[in-house]
């Protein structure tokens, strides 16, 4: 038994399902978690001393690589004054202005933990703003584990083919409608019955939890027009796009203005941080300047603070950096899309930037009906023959691969190499 599956014996008696987030079980690879013991620039290494090539990088923020090492030496710096003060900080101010500065459409930000109470927290203060109790979410789309927000979420519950949670009232829930992505006619829909109750329409600007599904051109813009027409207000989740597919995220990748974002883990480097942000006269509704209340004893904290602000001064100072990534990305991609016409597979691999999936079906990917006709079969298959040749991607098909700065052309290759025989 290798060292891995002995540690798993052992964390199933004491951790629901021997794990901390159900998107790193195993389960429906029919296969064990890895044990991880340590991070290296693009590759991870597991309890038994595998390598593994890391298409994860945490889930998003390693866009730098593993253990880059202004990072390690911030935070290592960081911690030698003292790990939390739940005080005032400078670094919170620098943080703050810094992501002010740099996305447009921010004017005022605050700190939180994780990418779950940032899209909680800019709920609140939408409905705040407004008056109005009703959001639109798209099916297929994640936005953290808050009650209002899973339904017909996508990511770790898509794979486990539970549409809502147990335990989530359905009272919690009632004001949470539901449209499908990339189609305009279902927001207008909705919002011909209840335009003047809804308070916000949140989205994924890049759908990355029923794996990749790019926006189709003009849906963004559509979600914006909409808004202004009805004076509600749009909502950008960038935890997985922000500062990733361009510095200004999503919305400068594609030219498009939201009222509020959420950002999460990309902005703490890995450390656990979130935030939402958006136009001053919004965010001036959270307390203690307004009356929508929002707090966190942890917020902010130092040590988090040094890893992000260091991880996004250093993506500000090198503009190249995102030409480099999103091009050897797309290069990346459309190799994989080369192998599978080589090989007269009619799979598809959907893409924007640096992150990207292959689903095991015939007919494009725009939205979650399409991504379900993925054969999650072939895609465990082909995930544990990954794995065993060193790669490490996600175990379960509705996740993004992620590729970072860190991934060498040898890298990049190797793991070519490995699709190629895998597939
Ligand atoms: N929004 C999006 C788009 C996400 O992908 C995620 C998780 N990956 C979240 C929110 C929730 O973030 P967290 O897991 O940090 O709570």
């Amino acid at each position: 038994m290798t060292q891995s599956e002995t540690l798993f014996q052992e964390a199933v008696k004491y951790i629901p399902g021997g794990v901390n987030s159900p998107v790193r079980a195993f389960g429906s690879i029919g296969s064990t978690p890895r044990f991880i013991t340590k991070a290296d620039k693009a590759y991870m290494w597991d309890e038994d001393g595998n390598r593994y090539i890391d298409f994860i990088g945490s889930w998003g923020p390693m866009i730098l690589g593993h253990n880059h090492p202004s990072i390690l030496s911030a935070v290592l710096e960081a911690c030698t004054k003292g790990l939390s003060f739940g005080a005032a900080t400078r670094q919170e101010v620098t943080m703050a202005k810094l992501i002010c500065d740099i996305v447009p459409s921010i004017d005022m930000i605050r700190m939180v933990n994780s990418g779950t109470e940032a899209v909680m927290s800019a709920i609140r203060v939408a409905r705040g703003y407004t008056g109005r109790d009703k959001i639109i979410k798209f099916t297929g789309c994640y936005h953290g584990h808050s009650d209002g927000l899973l339904v017909k979420a996508g990511s770790g519950v898509m794979t486990a083919g539970v549409p809502d949670s147990s335990g989530v009232p359905a009272s919690v829930t009632k004001d949470t409608l539901t449209a499908e992505y990339n189609n305009t006619d279902s927001v207008r829909t909705l919002f011909k019955q209840f335009g003047e109750q809804i308070a916000a329409i949140i989205v994924e600007p890049v759908g990355a939890n029923m794996g990749v599904v790019p926006p189709a051109p003009g849906f963004l813009q559509s979600l914006r027009d909409i808004c202004n027409e009805y004076d509600s207000l749009l909502i950008f989740d960038e935890v997985i796009t922000g500062f990733r597919l361009s510095l200004s995220g999503a919305q400068g990748y594609y030219g498009i203005t939201p009222d509020l974002t959420t950002f999460g883990k990309i902005i703490g480097a890995g450390m656990p941080v979130g935030a939402y942000g958006g136009r001053r006269d919004i965010m001036e509704q959270v307390s203690p300047v307004g009356n929508v209340y929002q707090a966190g004893t942890l917020s902010g904290n130092p040590v988090a603070m040094a890893a992000g602000i260091t991880q996004l001064t250093l993506l500000r100072d090198h503009p190249e950096y995102y030409t480099l990534l999103n091009d050897t990305s797309d290069k990346f991609f459309n190799k994989i899309k080369e192998i599978l016409l080589e090989k007269n597979l009619p799979w598809q691999v959907n893409h924007v930037g640096s992150i990207g999936s292959l689903f095991f079906t015939g007919q494009p990917v725009t939205d979650y009906a399409s991504a379900k006709t993925s054969d999650v079969t072939a895609y465990a298959r082909y995930c544990n023959r990954m794995l065993d040749h060193g790669i490490y991607i996600a175990p379960a098909q509705f996740e993004a691969m992620f590729l970072s700065l860190a991934h060498t052309p040898e890298d990049l290759s190797h793991t070519l190499d490995a699709m190629c025989t895998c597939l």
